[in-house]
């Protein structure tokens, strides 16, 4: 097949949401009958994200094959519904990691290896590898901003691409800022002219500028912008701040931008994009018939990219049920017994959410101590299930050390423990329990009636698993364990008889929910959440 492929690059300054417009052009695009994908360009020199702090990366997004990578993933597979993979994100460190690599099994047979050819000729055989795989168009976002040292030899690379790959075969496209400043009443095409200025000096004369702007770009500013930076006036798409991501699809295809895309990679019109599921769900989103207020308990609650696919599948299983969905974002290490029930007044349901390390795990338990005496819908994800078992084994079973041995190796209840195969493991770096795992459910409960079947599939990121010594107290004691997985034998889902709805599960459901698919889990947490309190 014959793949073509955008490239994306961002200008004057970073948070512009590249992924979004990615996204959103890659949906407009897909609606309109091409098989497209998105790749992300991470131009950091860690191998993945896995080993980073959320506060300096936010959320590690994980694919169905187990990688661990940037969050922006997460936006091309909720607003595409389709399933990324490992080839969908490069990291400048994955791609030294691989060039040096061969280097030392002798490769480059004696040969000086330098950033040119070699880290960019691995760049492009990276950028190939997802044209082998049947899409009809890649788009490439490139992280950071033109003018970054980090990101040259990936300009270099594209450039070289579309150069190789012959006329109509690619596009650049480059999301820049045209800022107002309120002194002049007026919109700035500056910096837009200097960052595509720059972006040449490399070699690379952007075909289409989407301009973020807080106010309308005026016809006449929108020349001038195409006049300095040798575009033509339709090639000027503006990109105005939306009330929700979710609508930037929409606010791009007034501007056409599908349709100056197609042309320009001498593609076909198939057909106009069908959005009228996108449409149904942004308007339930802005008009909903009532809200529910969620509450995420977390120890990154500061930093909200750290739970972003939290974030947006709440979302989705908000608009399901109709609902605007309030999120109160506690920090887990504000919570004591005094202040619990203060802290959760006017809350439907508590979600307490996955994490790594003690810290804030007191503050855990006195949250879900709250939810299970109170019959507060709960969810509990991976850390938040595995806190749910030591708050059980503590104050149902009377285990009073109870604890998990990533918090406590000594303890004599270790009702979480470490996997048996992750004992021997000594890297940080992708060696958790990652990706997708089936789990079987047992009909008559609650799990069966939220996912309607036997066998289902989730992904995980974890070290730590229930010990299964403590399978039969915990049944006996009223905690069911409603899904495992068939060929581990481990505890995927356990939940709390007397309570309308207690769940906590090992993966993370987060990972899955869609525009087009929300997750049932969150559909049905919103649902009895919003039930019960009304
Ligand atoms: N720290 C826990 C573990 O490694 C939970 C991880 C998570 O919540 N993703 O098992």
């Amino acid at each position: 097949m014959n793949t073509k492929y955008i490239f994306i690059t961002g200008g004057v300054v970073s948070s512009l949401g590249k992924g979004i417009v990615a996204a959103s052009l890659a949906k407009l695009l897909q609606a309109s009958g091409y098989k497209v994908t998105i790749q992300k360009i991470d131009p950091y020199l860690n191998v993945d994200p896995g080993t980073m702090n959320p506060y300096e990366h936010g959320e590690v997004f994980v694919t169905e094959d187990g990688a661990e990578t940037d969050l922006d993933l997460g936006h091309y597979e909720r607003f595409l519904n389709i399933q990324t993979t490992k080839e969908n994100n490069i990291t400048s460190g994955s791609v030294y990691f691989n060039v040096i690599n061969k280097e030392r099994e002798g490769f480059y047979q004696g040969k000086t290896v330098q950033v040119v050819p070699h880290i960019t000729d691995e760049i492009k055989r990276r950028i190939a590898l997802l044209g082998k795989k049947g899409y009809e168009i890649v788009i490439v976002e490139i992280g950071g901003t033109v003018g970054d040292i980090e990101s040259l030899p990936y300009i270099e690379a594209i450039r070289q691409l579309k150069y190789e790959l012959g006329d109509n075969q690619a596009l650049f496209l480059h999301v820049t800022l045209v800022p107002y400043i309120a002194a002049a009443d007026e919109l700035k095409t500056k910096p837009t002219q200097h960052s595509v200025k720059t972006l040449l000096s490399y070699g690379v004369q952007p075909d289409m500028l989407v301009c973020r702007a807080e106010r309308e770009i005026s016809p006449e500013i929108r020349r001038k912008i195409a006049l300095f930076c040798n575009v033509r006036l339709e090639e000027v798409i503006q990109a105005l701040d939306a009330e929700t991501i979710y609508e930037v699809p929409f606010f791009l295809k007034k501007e056409k931008i599908d349709e100056v895309v197609l042309r320009k990679l001498n593609l076909p019109l198939r057909k106009d994009p069908d959005l009228r599921y996108w449409k149904k769900f942004v308007h339930t989103l802005k008009n909903p018939s009532d809200k529910v207020t969620i509450a995420v308990v977390g120890k990154y609650v500061e930093h909200q990219d750290a739970y972003k696919s939290i974030k947006e599948a709440l979302i989705h299983g908000g608009v399901k049920n109709k609902l605007a969905v309030e999120i109160k974002w506690i920090h887990s290490e504000d919570i004591n017994e005094e202040n619990v029930e203060r802290k959760f007044t006017g809350i439907s349901g508590i979600l307490v959410a996955p994490g790594f390390g003690k810290r804030g795990i007191a503050g855990k338990l006195i949250a879900i101590k709250y939810a299970r005496e109170n019959k507060i819908p709960f969810l509990g994800i991976c850390l938040g299930m595995q806190t749910a078992c030591i708050e059980f084994a503590r104050n149902v079973l009377n285990l009073k050390d109870a604890n998990s041995t990533e918090f406590d190796p000594e303890t004599s209840n270790p009702v979480i423990h470490l996997m048996e195969d992750q004992k021997k493991i000594t890297k940080l770096g992708g060696t958790m329990r990652l990706g997708a795992y089936e789990c079987k459910i047992e009909k008559g409960t609650l799990a069966y009636k939220i996912y309607k079947k036997e066998i289902i599939s989730e992904r995980h990121r974890h070290r730590y698993e229930f010990n299964n010594d403590y399978r039969e107290i915990f049944q006996q004691n009223g905690m069911i364990i409603s899904g495992t997985n068939p060929k581990l034998n481990l505890v995927e889902i356990v939940e709390y008889k007397k309570h309308p709805f207690f769940i906590g599960c090992q993966f993370h459901p987060e990972f899955k929910s869609t525009v087009e698919n929300a997750h049932p889990l969150f559909i049905n947490f919103i649902a009895n959440a919003y039930k019960l309190s009304n």
